[in-house]
């Protein structure tokens, strides 16, 4: 869990279903898609939006022979410092396999007075 304060944007909770660390104000889980109680005193009251999407394939090129393959996501900040990797999936591809891969980012809008941070 993160060390931003309840309430506060950025913070963070437990899904009940999968245990995915989500967003305090999120109302559906974007790891197993479960609806989740709303708690208002969260305070989204924003619109989520999908800044970032980035979608594309990936086909065995190898004849005869399989393609491994390791899917890593980072995050940086502004400066270019590592705020998480993680390996995100593994699998190998032979013949005429293809598997799709996509990134998204959905945001959210935060009433100004919820924006300070410690
Ligand atoms: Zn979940």
């Amino acid at each position: 869990m993160s060390a931003v304060r309840p309430g506060a944007p950025g913070a963070t909770r437990a899904c009940p279903h999968c245990k995915a660390t989500i967003l305090a104000t999120a109302s559906v889980c974007p790891a197993c898609r479960g609806h989740l109680r709303f708690d208002a005193s969260a305070g989204a009251d924003g619109e989520r939006a999908t800044s970032l999407l980035v979608e594309g394939q990936l086909r065995s090129d190898a004849t005869g022979g399989a393609v491994e393959y390791t899917m890593v996501l980072v995050i940086r900040n502004e400066r270019g410092e590592e705020v998480t990797r993680q390996v995100v999936g593994v699998g190998a591809l032979e013949g005429s396999q293809v598997r799709s891969f996509s990134v998204a980012v959905e945001t959210m809008a935060m009433p100004s007075g919820k924006n300070r941070r410690r």
